[in-house]
């Protein structure tokens, strides 16, 4: 570790700590063995704040968790967005009370509304794991302008599952997928865009990193940015084997 400050784990939560309110023990059993003020915990989620992740964890038999090494992707998109597109945009949040709330609170005009004509042009829209319409919104910007990119489309996130139930879904990556678009191409909030870990002020040239988690689309590819190891969790409800943690760097 010659030339680190410290280690540091960044750990993923929606199918690394839990799978739907489902504890995964084995994996929790291992973060209560790391030095509570190094352990982060960032999360895609677009509906919990860091507040309510810390109560879950804390009911879960996760150790001295510190609001403070919280972060979602509700808790990072006020000032994304505003570093991303400024202030003054209109922001639509289809189907996300949360989210239309906490951008409300920072000072956006903002709407979580579904019934517009898309694609908009006079605002920003993020689609989220709320917007039940999210597959024919982005197939909307898709068709509206030629460009792989569509202008004034943003992402939550771009997981491609989602575990409900103790069961995985598919998640908004899938649905944007489905459109023609590529998920990690567009201006994303959550993993596996850096900027989380970058708020909690993590710093790959300061700090030596593991990242404990379930998607390779999401906390493979942060592990890949950071020049961090990955420690990927199995997905009990889509393996036999018990769950646990396989070191892999990709
Ligand atoms: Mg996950």
């Amino acid at each position: 570790m010659t030339g680190f400050e410290r280690s540091v784990y960044i750990i993923d939560l929606d199918g690394t700590i839990y799978s739907s309110e489902v504890p995964i023990f084995e994996v929790i059993g291992i973060v209560n063995r790391l030095p509570a003020s190094d352990t982060y915990y960032l999360s895609n989620s677009d509906v919990a704040d860091q507040r309510t992740i810390a109560a879950k964890l804390e009911s879960m038999g996760v150790r001295d968790v510190a609001v403070a090494n919280i972060r979602t992707a509700l808790d990072l998109a006020p000032a994304w967005i505003a570093a991303q597109y400024g202030r003054q945009r209109k922001i639509y949040a289809p189907g996300n009370e949360q989210l239309a709330e906490h951008l409300d609170a920072a000072g956006f005009e903002v709407t979580a509304q579904s019934n517009h004509r898309w694609p908009v042009s006079d605002g920003i829209c993020v689609l989220s794991s709320m917007t039940g319409t999210a597959g024919s919104i982005a197939a909307s910007y898709r068709l509206g302008y030629p460009d792989p990119v569509p202008p004034g489309l943003a992402l939550t996130h771009i997981d491609t599952v989602l575990s409900r139930e103790g069961r995985y879904i598919p998640g908004l990556g899938h649905a944007v997928i489905g459109a023609g678009l590529d998920p990690g191409a567009l201006p994303h909030i959550g993993k596996p865009s850096t900027y989380g870990a970058s708020d909690l002020g993590i710093d790959p040239s300061r700090h030596r990193i593991t990242v404990i988690g379930d998607a390779d689309i999401t906390d493979g590819q942060l592990a890949t940015s950071l020049d961090a190891l990955f420690l990927q969790v199995r997905r009990p409800a889509l393996s036999p084997v018990p769950a646990g943690v396989i070191p892999r760097r990709i």
